[in-house]
């Protein structure tokens, strides 16, 4: 009788230990409100700024040993050949991402830009503050980034810089509709065309870079407008009140040519 009870006691401890053993591994792994957020967290400021990414985790190693990272500093560029970059966006339902990092608006599948009649699908826009890239050491007040995919899976980025000025009807509209951190708002009945967040001018400067975010993967065709697009000091202020710097330092060039394509 005296074992059997000693048993018991045993038993119930045991669960104990194990139910306790399990809500620390909830604490420890919790559900990610975002997939894609399953990864090493980084940040812009404090112990996982940019200087560390390449050591929070093996899969950012780009971010530190990568000799082709972006955003760089735009100077010296030449003028290469003749290039045209052809933007052909449509309309979609405007779903907005506000992912920690930045704010992103996800788009429908569709629009797409050609440059050297090689066609790339955008994907996302997002923002960064300050600008990344900066043009003869100087930064802009924001930097907008349009990601874009081939068939081949090969990414290239166009690069918007936002300088203040008037006011951006659709970057009000976007604004209006940031969502919490980690959350996505889904707006039914509702479209934008990003479009109208590019600048008349399609000169651009093209040279090969990075994702200026963890994990940092190269290969990255970067295309920056040189004409800026206006946005207001009201503007920069909301998305400055969210994130108050959100940009990757300048990475050295090495060697790397900047060529000036004239439209
Ligand atoms: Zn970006």
């Amino acid at each position: 009788m005296k074992l059997s009870w000693k048993i018991k006691n045993l038993l119930f401890v045991n669960i104990i230990v194990i139910v306790v053993f399990l809500i620390g591994l909830m604490a420890v792994f919790p559900t990610p409100v975002i997939a894609e957020e399953n990864t090493p967290d980084w940040s812009y400021a404090g112990a996982a700024n940019p200087t560390h990414w390449g050591e929070i985790s093996s899969e950012f190693a780009l971010c530190e040993l990568g000799k082709n990272q972006s955003p760089i500093n735009i100077n010296h560029a030449i003028e290469g050949t003749p290039i045209k970059i052809e933007f052909n966006y449509q309309p979609t339902p405007l779903l907005v991402v506000n992912n920690g990092h930045t704010v992103q608006i996800n788009y429908n599948p569709g629009s797409t830009m050609k440059i050297n009649d090689e066609e790339y699908e955008l994907i996302q826009f997002h923002f960064h503050t300050p600008s990344e890239h900066t043009i003869n050491n100087k930064a802009s007040a924001l930097e907008m980034h349009l990601v874009h995919r081939n068939v081949k899976n090969q990414l290239a980025v166009v690069g918007v810089m936002m300088n203040q000025g008037s006011a951006n009807p659709l970057i009000d509209q976007i604004w209006q509709h940031i969502p919490a951190v980690g959350k996505i708002n889904d707006i039914e009945n509702y479209t934008i065309n990003a479009a109208n967040l590019l600048p008349k001018n399609k000169d651009f400067f093209s040279y090969i870079g990075s994702l200026t975010t963890p994990p940092c993967s190269e290969n990255v065709k970067w295309n920056v407008l040189t004409e800026t697009t206006q946005i207001s000091e009201e503007q920069i202020a909301a998305f400055q009140k969210l994130y108050q710097v959100n940009a990757r330092p300048v990475q050295p060039i090495n060697g790397r040519k900047i060529e000036f394509h004239p439209s």
